[in-house]
């Protein structure tokens, strides 16, 4: 079948900023799996996906405004240095951090004895982006992923 909306999709991915060696990829891992037009993943690979079949590679560049949006200025917010656990905290570092509003990636800016300074934009935000994918599966979602807007199973939220 096709890749459209409400289709779940499995697939292997690697991407890297256009023109630089690759930032992250699931090989070696299992497929991530996604339930499509439920803002699983960014816009410019879900449009991308779009009328794909089950063994396809492709590759697409996706623009920062369709990947993780331009960078902003002033998100910086300063830390209680016990949130991170202990961690061993360098500037320039990406870590999750757990937040009201559940993980996120931040940047480290700077380490103080008690506080840290991170940036809060996303570790991809402002870079346009180059993807290689290769579709594993395509099915059907089921009524409950439907109603819970993500996968179950392998690749998807274990619950
Ligand atoms: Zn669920």
């Amino acid at each position: 079948m096709n890749i459209q909306k409400d289709s779940v999709v499995r697939f292997h991915y690697t991407v890297s900023e256009q023109g630089q060696e690759p930032m992250e990829t699931s090989e070696g891992r299992d497929p991530l799996a996604i339930l499509v037009g439920h803002g699983n993943i960014i816009p410019g690979l879900e449009k991308a996906m779009e009328g794909r079949t089950a063994g396809e590679k492709f590759e697409v560049d996706v623009s920062a405004a369709e990947a993780y949006g331009e960078r902003r200025d002033g998100l910086t917010q300063r830390v209680p240095k016990k949130h991170f656990e202990g961690q061993r905290l360098q500037p320039g570092m990406q870590v999750v951090l757990n937040t009201n509003f559940g993980p996120r990636a931040v940047t480290i800016q700077k380490v103080g004895m008690s506080v840290v300074d991170v940036d809060l934009n996303h570790p991809m935000a402002g870079k346009d982006l180059h993807f290689a994918i290769e579709v594993i599966e395509v099915r059907e979602a089921s009524a409950e992923e439907l109603e819970h807007g993500h996968v179950h199973g392998a690749g998807g939220h274990q619950h």
